[in-house]
């Protein structure tokens, strides 16, 4: 009855096989005995007051991460939580020639922008028929009469090659609108389906519509392709563009890095986005694995005192005579003042690398060591850049799922990516919790190892 037909076969299936137990046998890993020996890793995990970072060597990762995978193979399922598969149906809700669609890009920039418009204009126009599409300029602005900005004709023509640049042929915007001024203006153009391209900000912003489109009873479809440069978006697993970001935060890593070999005592100091997710910092340091301290905004550190990062800092410059630090922007806020919130209500953060900086030099010139510290800060310059290859094919796969899913009357939702699968995620869901560096998980743990930083400055 087509219910139980798998998504797609993961690369993953075994081969022939005779039923479950015999599976089970086929995934076990060879011993050559039973483990005795402490982990030297102790130490380090000791320090850091967890174990959480040991695997249980009774856990497994499932094979199986579908409900009709996990049916096929007469596992009872009818309990298990799970998200609505992203893909193409059978059957669809709106009738694509009288189906007229909006998109509209909010909130900061971030690779891939121009791919999600494009392979969305593309994959209603070839593939739907749908033959209206409108742009939105500026974000919501551009949904908010009183702005005066001019509805832009989306086909293929206007999105040929735009994948090339940077940025969003739609611009963009921050700053709160009347969702009921917004609703007004999908109403006038008919617009049945409205495609949201943005951060957290933004999707607050689509429920808001949604819940206004519900009240007047309107049949609009909102569907949210979640952008965020920090990565910090939960259900997406790694967002659009954040690879090309980190990989662009690399060239100033390797930049600082170079000029703090060159000079006697060289500290190379780099400041990576990141508000309150350090996943650029961490993934950049890493990438090329010469940073010898990650500081991010989930674990706190003491800068002052015998166990503070400073007084590390300056024992590490003069036994290997120079050091590379990556600190993300929003690490270290409790010891800046806070500066209000910006027009959109998110919290202004100091900027903690300029401050690290001043009291690196400070402890420095205290302890009558020679310091020559080169700091950058590469900013905007990470996230103005088109994707990548591999970030522009997740763009486009992205922007399909988010068509087949409003396309079949979806709506408050967004696309995600869970397990490696596309699926569809209640906005509700997505704005509910933010995507952090967990302190206990594996990730930091290969920070710590590759950087040897301790894991307490305390
Ligand atoms: P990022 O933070 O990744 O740059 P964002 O989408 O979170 O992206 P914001 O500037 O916070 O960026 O928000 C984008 C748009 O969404 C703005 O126009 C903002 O006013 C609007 N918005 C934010 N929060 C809400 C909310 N609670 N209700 C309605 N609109 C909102
Ligand atoms: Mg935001």
């Amino acid at each position: 009855n087509g219910t139980h037909q798998p998504i797609n076969r993961p690369e993953t299936a075994l081969p022939d096989h005779e039923g479950m137990v015999d599976e089970r046998a086929q995934l076990e890993v060879s011993r050559l005995g039973e483990c005795r020996i402490d982990s030297p890793l102790s130490a380090m995990l000791r320090r850091q007051r967890t174990t959480q970072h040991y695997v249980d060597e009774d856990d497994r990762v499932l094979l199986d991460d579908t409900v009709s995978l996990l049916a096929a193979r007469g596992v009872p399922v009818e309990e298990l939580p799970g998200f609505e598969p992203g893909g193409p149906r059978s059957k669809i809700y709106f009738d694509p020639s009288k189906t007229r669609v909006g998109i509209v890009t909010c909130g900061g920039l971030c690779p891939g922008l121009n791919d999600v418009i494009r392979a969305l204009v593309l994959e209603l126009t070839n593939h739907y028929g749908v033959r209206r599409i409108f742009g939105f300029r500026n974000g919501y602005q551009g949904m908010t009469a009183r702005y005066g900005r001019p509805v832009v004709d989306l086909d293929p023509d206007a999105v040929a090659g735009i994948n090339e640049y940077g940025g969003t042929i739609l611009g963009t915007s921050r700053g709160n609108q009347d969702p009921d001024e917004i609703v007004d203006c999908l109403e006038q153009l008919s617009v049945n389906v409205l495609f949201v391209i943005g951060g957290d900000g933004s999707m607050r912003g689509a429920l808001r519509i949604a819940e206004v489109v519900a009240e007047r009873g309107l049949r609009i479809a909102v569907v949210g392709v979640p952008k965020t440069i920090d990565n910090d978006i939960p259900y997406i697993e790694r967002s659009f563009g954040f690879q090309t970001a980190f990989g662009k935060a690399t060239e100033a890593i390797r930049a600082a890095h170079v000029e703090a070999t060159a000079f006697p005592n060289g500290i190379g100091l780099v400041q990576l986005m990141g508000r309150h997710s350090g996943f650029i910092a961490c993934y950049a340091a890493l990438a090329n694995n010469d940073s010898d301290y990650v500081l991010i905004p989930e674990v706190p550190f003491a800068l002052d005192g015998p166990g503070g990062f400073l007084e590390h800092l300056r024992q590490r410059v003069v036994e290997r005579g120079h050091a590379m630090v990556v600190v993300a922007e929003g690490a270290g806020q409790e010891y800046l003042s806070a500066k209000g919130v910006d027009v959109s209500g998110n919290a202004r953060l100091e900027d903690f690398g300029r401050y690290l900086r001043g009291r690196i030099a400070e402890h420095f010139a205290a302890a009558r060591v020679e310091a020559n510290l080169k700091y950058i800060d590469p900013s905007y310059t990470i996230r103005s850049v088109p994707a990548d290859p591999y970030d522009s094919v997740y763009c486009i796969r992205l922007a399909h799922a988010a068509v087949h899913a409003a396309m079949a009357g979806r709506t408050e939702m967004v696309v995600g990516r869970w397990r490696g699968r596309f699926v569809h995620v209640p906005i509700a869901l997505a704005i509910s919790s933010r995507n952090l560096v967990d302190p206990d998980g594996d990730l930091w743990l290969s920070v710590l190892e590759a950087t040897g930083q301790p894991p307490v400055f305390a």
